[in-house]
């Protein structure tokens, strides 16, 4: 059985006193909010803190309200509450009830998993496993496994809600010690397995803010190899906007689980601007999906196999939106 190691565990009440703590203790802490994600990690020592900090006290990080321009969804908020609200868009509640299980979406909240770390299977491992090998450079070893010949962590982000956020053009709030600000989701993310989150380790994620957008037409599509429990080894995001005689007015194609971060795929989006939502501007879609995404093999199911089903799940997402 794995063990938590020893923790000291603080619980503030107010995001002032969470902020101030994860100030004062800086990499000695991390937050945790359902716990889904984090606690496997600590129990197979991924990450060395010796305090956490619990969100679960904190009741202003909770709840979904609409205010006219946007749903606001406080990070507290759990994936079971989202699929079962109405109030936000149909497929952001698709998403947060494809993520894992039933089980795990009453305890996973949508801040973390918008948080959530990126895997590989190097890393996600017990750390007797990990101390069998060289540790790889996201364990603070010098080699990457995957692609040892460079000096980057391929780890892949592996949130469900992050692609299909991206792609409504979501924007989070982070409260700081430096203070609060809103920022585009997009720019949370980086292309890099250690390094991922833009945001300081000191900041919360308070809220996600999603345009009420009633012209974009949304679909999601994941990839795993079982129907629950598994993390997406794919996901494709797609928005599409369409102006007089059904032509494409703005797209946007954002996959998952082929980088570190989410990856928008532009010039699949290209081919789909300007053109009616039919078989050739969607073949074209998913074929520059296809080029663009490279998969590598570090988590489940061969790197070739899911670069071959980008352009099945493009083709797919886009072929449910045309069908309206
Ligand atoms: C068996 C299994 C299957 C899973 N399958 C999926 C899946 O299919 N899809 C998927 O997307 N996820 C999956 N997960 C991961 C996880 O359950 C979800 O992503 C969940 O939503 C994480 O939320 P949490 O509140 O439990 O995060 P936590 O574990 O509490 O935190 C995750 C990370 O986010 C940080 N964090 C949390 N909240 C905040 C905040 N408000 N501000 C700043 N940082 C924050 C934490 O410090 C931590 O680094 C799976 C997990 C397990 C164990």
């Amino acid at each position: 059985m794995m063990r938590l190691p020893k923790l000291a565990v603080s619980s503030p009440e107010t995001i002032e006193e969470a902020t101030g703590l994860l100030a004062e203790l800086g990499d000695r802490a991390v937050v945790l909010s359902g716990g889904t994600d984090l606690i496997p990690n600590l129990k197979r020592h991924q990450l060395t803190v010796d305090t956490v900090v619990l969100l679960g006290r904190i009741d202003d990080l909770r709840g979904i309200r609409a205010d006219g321009e946007s749903i606001h969804i406080g990070a507290r908020t759990t994936l079971r509450e989202i699929v079962d609200s109405e109030l936000v868009p149909p497929v952001v509640a698709r998403a947060a009830g494809q993520v894992a299980s039933p089980t795990i979406q009453n305890q996973g909240t949508i801040g973390g998993n918008l948080c959530v770390d990126t895997r590989c299977f190097w890393l996600n491992v017990t750390d007797l496993w990990r101390q069998a090998a060289e540790p790889c450079l996201k364990a603070d070893g010098d080699t990457c496994w995957v692609a040892p010949a460079k000096q980057h962590c391929w780890a892949v982000s592996s949130s469900d809600l992050a692609p299909v956020l991206v792609a409504l053009d979501a924007s989070i709030t982070l409260v700081g010690s430096g203070g609060t600000r809103t920022i585009p989701l997009a720019d949370l993310y980086v292309d890099d397995g250690i390094a991922y989150l833009t945001k300081a380790s000191e900041e919360i994620i308070t809220s996600v803010a999603i345009p009420i957008d009633p012209g974009l037409d949304t679909t999601y599509h994941k990839l795993r190899r079982r129907g629950s429990v598994d993390f997406p080894i794919l996901g494709v995001a797609a928005a599409i906007r369409r102006g007089d005689a059904g032509v494409c007015t703005e797209a946007r194609i954002i996959l998952g689980a082929v980088a570190s971060a989410p990856l928008r795929a532009p010039e699949a989006e290209e081919a789909l601007v300007g053109q009616p939502l039919g078989p050739d501007s969607i073949a074209a879609a998913a074929e520059a999906a296809r080029k663009l995404a490279r998969p590598l093999y570090n988590t489940d199911l061969t790197s070739r196999y899911r670069k071959r089903m980008v352009p099945v799940f493009v083709k797919r997402a886009l072929e449910e939106l045309a069908a309206g």
